[in-house]
């Protein structure tokens, strides 16, 4: 880097040499699909800041399903100097009015839907449906300030899973950073590839299709944000959004638009490939596929290899808090340690330590600790949530239990909310999961802890199941794992348990949902 940008807007400023190449292509325009060039993506956002009149430091709240003005909005706001504030789109009147009450923006950027949402809920502060057509006022010229490393960019919220959201403010530093990370992760597939192939590096650099990529994550999320938006478009890449996920959509967009990347959990991935057979479709466009939140299971892998036999496959591991992905594998270093998270990229160090501070070993369980450029300021407006979350040194607490083994791959066993101690024995609530997964007639189960007179806590478990007693779940775990990791209650749910807006299950929903469970006797 000569001239390295320190502020976000300057680096998305030299997306503008991209010019006519396919910028965005919006399935679900108002009049059918949009595709816009980079020169016109910029002369829109140009149209939208000068609509705006916020000031350097603003903070601005989009709200708005994934679509093009989602994407023009967080241009424009970059543009300003402003924050920008990224909601869960997905939220209810109420929901989306305390939010909005929480960060207190200067202004809402929404789509129609969603403004109508928040007025509902009660928000009467500024807000811009930017799904309407605006009058021409110009261009807003910036103020021509650059923002230093450390200003704050962004602010995203958490998924929830351990309680209520918070807000991670990320600084311009931070989110470079974290793109920087994903640039790596590309020079790393190509690297392996090479490998691969047996090919030089730069032969195949020659004959890589310009990136594509299918977005099905929101843009609200990190993941949404960093790869699924701001690193295609710094690279000239073509972003093709899907609102929802749908795989026989999914399959023939990924034909007519030769999608090249494409991330994904493992359940959509087998949505994709059981579509794709039925309709012999053609996927052999893809490169790159990122899967993660648990590992692929060896027969989709093959699947995969079949349908896809240009692609590498990889995994990330990263939080909201840390501006994207810190662990990642690809190809065949993927495939070395499939139910790893990855190796930590060179952007971050990381430790592993007990709960006394000491650091741990290979191979021994402990806390994941990092620290790095990409790792946000603090939570809005939550001076206590940030102090616990900072060790004294400055090093983020991921609240992810894991362990690093030999060859650096890291492996996440849990969350530390997510680790029971009862009796004094630590008891991982995923490897219970693992192990109940595992019985046929089981189709989803979560377990947690409940306050117990006797063990301090105990273990439960909700699953839905066909046929079966609690006798039979609490057995099949003991006879597989220690006796005293088996459950001591199990609740049967008719429906899929709940989740959250990370498609994650919602443990305090759960708790909510099965009082019994916490039954102290
Ligand atoms: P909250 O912090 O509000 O409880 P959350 O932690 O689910 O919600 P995110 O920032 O979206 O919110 O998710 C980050 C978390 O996801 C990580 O801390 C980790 O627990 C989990 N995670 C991310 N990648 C992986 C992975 N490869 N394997 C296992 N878990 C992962
Ligand atoms: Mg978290």
């Amino acid at each position: 880097f000569v001239n390295a940008p320190s502020d976000l807007n300057q680096l998305i400023e030299s997306a503008r040499r991209f010019g006519e190449q396919t910028c965005i292509v919006d399935r679900d325009g108002p009049e059918g699909e949009r595709r816009l060039s980079y020169t016109e993506v910029f002369a829109w956002r140009d149209r939208l800041a000068a609509h705006l009149e916020i000031g350097r430091g603003d903070r601005v709240a989009i709200c708005m399903r994934n679509r093009a003005e989602w994407m023009v909005a967080f241009l424009a706001v970059m543009k300003l100097g402003g924050v920008a504030v990224l909601l869960n789109s997905r939220g209810s009147a109420a929901e989306l009015a305390a939010m909005v009450e929480e960060v207190t923006p200067a202004l809402v950027l929404a789509d129609a839907d969603r403004a109508v949402l928040l007025r509902d809920g009660g928000y009467d502060g500024r807000l811009l449906d930017v799904t309407q057509p605006l009058e021409d006022r110009g261009d807003a010229a910036g103020d021509g300030l650059i923002a230093k490393p450390g200003d704050p960019c962004a602010i995203l919220f958490t998924s929830g899973t351990t309680g209520r959201v918070k807000g991670a403010v990320l600084s311009h530093r931070s989110l470079i950073t974290g793109l920087l990370g994903t640039q790596l992760t590309g020079s790393m597939v190509l690297h392996n590839m090479a490998r691969e192939y047996g090919m030089p590096v730069e032969t195949l650099a020659a004959q890589v299709p310009p990136q594509a990529i299918l977005l099905v994550y929101p843009l609200f999320h990190i993941s949404g944000l960093g790869s699924g938006f701001l690193a295609p478009l710094l690279s000239g890449g073509k972003i093709v959004i899907m609102r929802r996920w749908d795989a026989e959509e999914a399959v023939r967009v990924i034909e007519r638009e030769e999608v090249t990347q494409l991330s994904t959990v493992p359940t959509m991935l087998w949505d994709m490939v059981n579509r794709a057979r039925l309709e012999d479709a053609d996927l052999s466009s893809i490169r790159n596929i990122g899967s993660g939140g648990q590992a692929l299971p060896l027969n989709l892998l093959e699947e995969v290899r079949k349908l896809c036999p240009h692609s590498m496959l990889g995994t990330g591991y990263g939080m909201t808090e840390t501006s994207g992905a810190i662990a990642q594998a690809v190809g065949a270093d993927f495939l070395a340690a499939r139910t790893s998270a990855g190796r930590v990229l060179p952007l971050v160090d990381l430790r592993i330590e007990r709960e006394d501070g000491t650091v741990c070993g290979p191979n021994q369980t402990g806390e994941i600790i990092v620290r790095s450029a990409m790792i946000m300021s603090g939570y809005w407006n939550r001076p206590e949530d940030t102090a616990k979350t900072f060790t004294a040194d400055g090093w983020l607490r991921t609240g992810d239990i894991g362990y690093q083994d030999e060859d650096g791959y890291i492996f996440i066993v849990d969350r530390a909310k997510d680790m029971v101690i009862s009796g004094g024995e630590n008891i991982y609530c995923a490897e219970v999961e693992r192990v109940l997964s595992e019985m046929p007639q089981i189709t989803e189960c979560a377990t947690f802890g409940v306050a117990d007179d006797r063990l301090g806590e105990a273990l439960v478990a909700v699953v839905q199941a066909k046929g079966l007693d609690e006798r039979s779940i609490i057995n099949w775990v003991g006879e597989r794992l220690a006796p005293y990791k088996a459950p001591v209650r199990v609740a049967f749910s008719s429906e899929p348990l709940p989740r959250n807006q990370s498609e994650k299950i919602d443990k305090i929903a759960l708790r909510a949902l099965w009082p019994q469970l916490a039954a102290n006797n």
